[in-house]
């Protein structure tokens, strides 16, 4: 049975140019990037070809730390808050990914002071309550690009006006937005995956401004700029940074075409509610509820498409949402939603028929 995948938030299918230019490092050259030979300077070259390609899409004045991971990246990065004297606060926001939230929480265990900036109900971040929570104890603020779960997107250029005038660094999970919408330019640290831009998994990385002092977290060879330890895959690193290239190249077509399939979606599925911000949103991603629904259930009654439950949402880890529980969901609505996630190689076609299957099982249900 094929499959509609629309789960486009969770991974993305990699790119046809990701693996023509991953091929020749698994075919040909497989040698380290850091051995001084031929087939060694080879490989280091092509990941440094990958690496200009990914700063290409960063602000300038800083570095690209690939990782195996955007969950390692915000490791690395969140790191930079014990290398601030004096400051031992972390404020993020409560909507967070886990990959920040949880790494915030575990701080909060390490004598630092965790603090969560509330959201409110359309899932953006309080502006008026910023001045209160940053202060001269502030160590670094996270502020999430486009958040995972319900697409919304935050302001982040103005956190980070405020984190900066309280003299914090400012972390940007920008994972859902890296070769979508623009960048924030004056965060101090940015992490990005490439298994969300239709590149491979297994390969993420930390853009880190010039002056800022990441202490290592994986210690041993130092092979990636003494910061990040362990043998570097050119592969990953080439099909990471031709996604970007496609990325960048495609931009504004990509951004369309998940537009046209969202607005598609909204007029299909008139009958549910849209859960966080309808102005303030990535397009591609379309997280609904339809109060009574056991989305469970749906989701075995639905085999043809992939998607997710909206109360599944939280990195996969099968907790329920806390960011719909942050927006003020009851649980029993958390339950009743389900995510979509469009992307550039989705039909409107495949959209229609996935709507049709799934509007189908929810009024079986419900009826
Ligand atoms: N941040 C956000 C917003 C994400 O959506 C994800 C992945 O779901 C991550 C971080 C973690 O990325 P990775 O899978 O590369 O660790």
């Amino acid at each position: 049975m094929s499959v509609i995948y629309l789960d486009n938030q969770a991974t993305t299918p990699l790119a046809p140019e990701a693996l023509e230019a991953m091929l020749p490092w698994l075919k040909n050259n497989f040698g380290n990037p850091h051995s001084s030979h031929v087939m060694g300077r080879q490989a280091a070259a092509a990941v440094e070809v990958a690496r200009d390609q990914v700063a290409a899409l960063l602000p300038p004045g800083g570095r690209v730390i690939f990782t195996g991971s955007a969950t390692e990246a915000i490791n690395l990065a969140m790191g930079a808050a014990r290398n601030r004297q004096g400051r031992d606060q972390i404020a993020i926001i409560d909507t967070e990914h886990a990959a920040v939230r949880d790494t915030a929480l575990w701080y909060g265990t390490q004598g630092f002071d965790t603090k969560l900036l509330p959201v409110d109900p359309q899932g953006l971040v309080k502006m008026e309550d910023l001045e209160a929570c940053f202060g001269p104890k502030t160590a670094l603020v996270g502020a999430m690009l486009v958040n995972n779960e319900i697409g919304v997107i935050q302001p982040v250029e103005q956190i980070t006006e405020r984190a900066h005038r309280a003299g914090a660094l400012m972390l940007c999970d920008a994972v859902q937005g890296f070769g979508r919408i623009d960048i924030p330019q004056q965060a101090d640290l940015i992490a990005l995956s490439g298994h969300k831009i239709y590149g491979p998994k297994g390969i993420g990385a930390l853009w880190v401004r010039n002056g800022i002092d990441i202490p290592p977290l994986i210690h041993g060879g130092g092979q990636e700029q003494g910061i990040r330890s362990g043998t570097l895959s050119p592969a990953l690193s080439a099909g990471l940074g031709a996604a970007a290239t496609i990325c960048a190249k495609r931009r504004e077509e990509d951004m369309h075409h998940v537009a046209n399939l969202a607005e598609t979606a909204h007029g299909l599925f008139g009958a549910w509610t849209v859960n966080g911000s309808l102005n303030h949103r990535y397009p591609g991603n379309l997280n609904i509820r339809r109060d009574g629904l056991d989305v469970g259930r749906l989701m075995s009654d639905v085999r043809g498409v992939a998607f997710s439950a909206g109360s599944a949402c939280a990195s996969g880890s099968g907790r329920p949402s806390h960011v719909l529980a942050a927006l003020g969901l009851e649980p029993a609505q958390i339950k009743s939603s389900i995510r979509l996630g469009f992307g550039r190689y989705n039909t409107i076609e495949e959209v229609e028929r996935a709507a049709h299957l799934i509007n189908e099982a929810a009024g079986e249900q419900l009826s």
